[in-house]
């Protein structure tokens, strides 16, 4: 039951973790693929933005060049801009209304005016003149490609080191068809590409001034914007992804050790109750009198004072596991021989009554350790009585001390089943117990090698496990030698 409740909360969690990373990741692609998307645009609106001022300038330059073309007319000289020039005597329609205003100007003065003849867009200055004696108004017509060529000069003189070229596009340039198609082609190629234009007004009504820049300025810059947007995407996504595998991997691990803690409290539960349920028919037995002799009364006691033993040794570990974790009790550490700590041990290991001898082999000249001795004694007896218990009944169990490089190494060694592979790792896990049928039929709490594998790292060494599997198993700790 616990069990399914917390497969729920593990299952809400994720579901809220896949939302909580999810979404914003979603919306933030879509900003991303949105500004990759209208990139090439805002790359081409600020050269537009740019060379909209420097159009404006040149076309200033050229009305006033125009101008000039018109006053050299009225002085009677000739300029290379003027194609053709007749005095104005009967204006077409489209120039009448220039005729009359030019007829109100004094002399040397001129309008600008535009015609469409024979399907031809036409500039024309009407310059007041005296021509034989008399007031007359010269219609004189500008060449379009003198001026072309003179837009050319113009933006050259005033933007010596432009990359950009200035043209004059005439009225009906044709306006490619599918154009995005050509923009494409052209980041390829080396056309020029119309970056600005601007129109412009009489006599060149309907002419545009354009500024070209060589191939397509704008795929350089969008490609390399684009470039960084999708690689930020991709960096995006891959942290997400790792974030994501990691809280995952976080949420599993809780998930399983809040399951084992579950195990833990029904296993530790049972384990309680055996020894308490046998303490009571002793204790009850002997209260009845129904121990027959002082025989059964001297049995009935020692039964009664071995399951007191190993109820309390059940609650030691239990609070060794909670001042260890908690981080209390802190460690003395003394220079100690090895050998006069293998005694120590042994004291204690004879004390606890184990069916199995203490045999030990050391070797000779080790150097000392700086260990806590009561918490290395718990180390080593807790790998005995480990030992012990998952040893059949020739139980041959050996405690070695040597070097290990630097190190000094202590093994406890059984000739029991072995650890199965899969378990070798996880059985320093706190909580966690071996699932073969021996360890489940075996006392225990999952905590007494977590406890000596955390003690061991305190002291700055390791353990280790080298198990063959119906062989025996050689638990190592590895300690630093003293200075
Ligand atoms: P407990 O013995 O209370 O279950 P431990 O932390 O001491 O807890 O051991 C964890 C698991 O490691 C045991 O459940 C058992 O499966 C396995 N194990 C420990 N020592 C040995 C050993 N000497 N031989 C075989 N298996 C062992």
């Amino acid at each position: 039951m616990a069990e399914t409740s917390e497969l729920i909360e593990f299952r809400r969690a994720f579901v809220w973790l896949l939302c909580g990373m999810l979404l914003p990741s979603v919306a933030l692609v879509a900003f991303g693929v949105v500004a990759v998307a209208n990139e090439r645009a805002a790359v081409e609106r600020r050269l537009a933005e740019e060379y909209d001022a420097r159009l404006h300038v040149v076309s200033q330059d050229l009305l006033a060049r125009l101008d000039r073309a018109a006053d050299a007319v009225a002085a009677g000289r000739e300029d290379r801009l003027i194609a053709s020039l007749q005095p104005l005597e009967n204006p077409p329609a489209e120039l009448a209304d220039a005729a009359r205003r030019a007829a109100s100007l004094p002399i040397g003065g001129h309008v600008f005016a535009n015609a469409e003849i024979g399907n031809e867009r036409r500039g024309y200055a009407l310059v007041r003149s005296l021509f034989g004696g008399n007031e007359v108004t010269l219609l004189a017509q500008y060449d379009p490609l003198a001026v072309a060529g003179e837009v050319s000069k113009l933006a050259e003189a005033r933007f010596p080191r432009e990359r950009a070229a200035f043209r004059l596009a005439p009225p009906r340039e044709p306006v490619p068809a599918l154009a995005a198609l050509r923009r494409i082609v052209a980041e390829a190629g080396q056309n020029a590409t119309v970056v600005a234009r601007a129109p412009l007004g009489p006599p060149l009504d309907g002419y545009t001034l354009a500024a070209e820049l060589p191939g397509d300025p704008a795929a350089p810059l969008a490609f390399r914007n684009r470039t960084l947007y999708i690689a930020l995407l991709v960096l995006l996504y891959v942290g997400i992804g790792a974030g994501f595998g990691l809280t995952l991997r976080e949420m599993r691990r809780a998930y399983k050790l809040s399951r084992l803690k579950t195990d833990f409290v029904a296993n530790i539960s049972h384990e309680l109750r055996t020894p308490l349920t046998s303490v009571r028919l002793f204790a009850e037995t002997l209260r009845e009198g129904r121990a027959e002799g002082p025989e059964e009364v001297q049995e009935c006691v020692t039964l009664l004072s071995a399951e007191a033993d190993r109820l309390s040794r059940m609650v030691e570990k239990l609070l060794d596991w909670s001042r260890l974790e908690s981080g209390r009790g802190q460690l003395e550490l003394e220079r100690t021989d090895v050998p006069s700590l293998l005694d120590r041990i042994g004291e204690a290991y004879r004390a606890q009554q184990l069916p199995a001898s203490y045999q030990t082999e050391i070797e000779p000249q080790l150097p000392a350790v700086d260990v806590d001795r009561d918490a290395m004694a718990q180390v080593v007896l807790n790998l005995l009585t480990n030992a012990v218990k998952y040893t059949g009944d020739d139980k041959r169990i050996r405690v070695r001390a040597k070097r290990s490089g630097r190190n000094v190494a202590i093994e406890v060694e059984d000739n029991g089943p072995g650890v199965r592979p899969h378990d070798r790792k996880r059985i320093f896990e706190r909580f966690y117990r071996g699932d073969d049928l021996l360890s489940r039929r075996t006392e225990g709490t999952g905590l007494g090698l977590a406890i000596a594998k955390k003690i061991v790292e305190q002291h700055g060494g390791r353990i280790e496990l080298d198990s063959r599997l119906g062989v025996g198993s050689i638990f190592r700790v590895i300690l630093p030698a003293a200075a």
